[in-house]
């Protein structure tokens, strides 16, 4: 695949959704050992949302698209989760738009941008113990696969290898962003939901833009 066509983004939404759906047990329990147990079903609230919007419009661009999920899950995810994937994906989308033509080394940007946004929207750190630690390796992974001749596919493939791997760090993390961060010592040895649903939303990019 050389250009990412409005059908793809709208296939890895999708995928998204559906991922969540069907890990959302598995992301409510991770949260409830140190959150407040209900990352899953605000993400799979979220997705599910952003799914009927997609079923409902038609868009310009895979821009657009991307913009109407960020506005999507701001307004309906709640905590910290729904500010930080919305805004991963009003930026990605944003960049998309003035990209034009979405080939591998823009799709990277728009990536970049999306994690940006995280970054400077939760002010968190690598190794803070949040889902930045998940986004942070991946775009460092897709931009060396591109460096290294890549494509899309090889590209998103060591992205969320990256990101599982960024994601099992969180394990021996001490939390100093969000809710968990108020269990201080007790947060470590708990994998981090965030950077968890953060793999999955890389891996159905995986699966669907490859
Ligand atoms: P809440 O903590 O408000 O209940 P969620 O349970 O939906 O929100 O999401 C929790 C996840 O949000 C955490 O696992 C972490 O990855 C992420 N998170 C929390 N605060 C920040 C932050 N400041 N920057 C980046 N990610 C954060
Ligand atoms: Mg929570």
């Amino acid at each position: 695949m050389s250009a990412v066509a409005v059908d793809d983004i709208a296939a890895w939404v999708r995928a998204c959704a559906e991922l969540v759906r069907n890990e959302a047990a598995l992301l409510t329990e991770l949260d409830a050992a140190i959150g407040d147990a209900d990352h899953g079903s605000n993400l799979d609230r979220g997705l599910r949302a952003a799914v009927a919007k997609i079923d409902a419009e038609s868009f310009a661009s895979a821009g657009a698209l991307l913009k109407t999920v960020g506005m999507t899950l701001v307004s309906t995810v709640g905590g910290a989760s729904g500010p930080l994937y919305g805004t991963f994906f009003l930026r990605c989308g944003a960049a998309l738009e003035e990209a034009g033509t979405v080939d591998a080394a823009a799709f990277g940007a728009a990536l970049r941008a999306g994690v940006t946004g995280v970054q400077a929207r939760g002010k968190a750190e690598a190794g803070d113990k949040t889902m930045y630690d998940a986004w942070q390796p991946a775009v460092d992974a897709y931009d060396a696969a591109i460096a290294d001749g890549g494509g899309l596919g090889s590209a998103l493939q060591a992205a969320a290898v990256a990101a599982a791997a960024g994601r099992d760090a969180t394990i021996d993390m001490l939390a100093r962003k969000g809710r968990a961060s108020y269990l201080g010592e007790r947060s470590l040895g708990h994998q981090d939901p965030g950077a968890t649903s953060t793999t999955m939303i890389l891996e159905a990019a995986a699966a669907t833009l490859s």
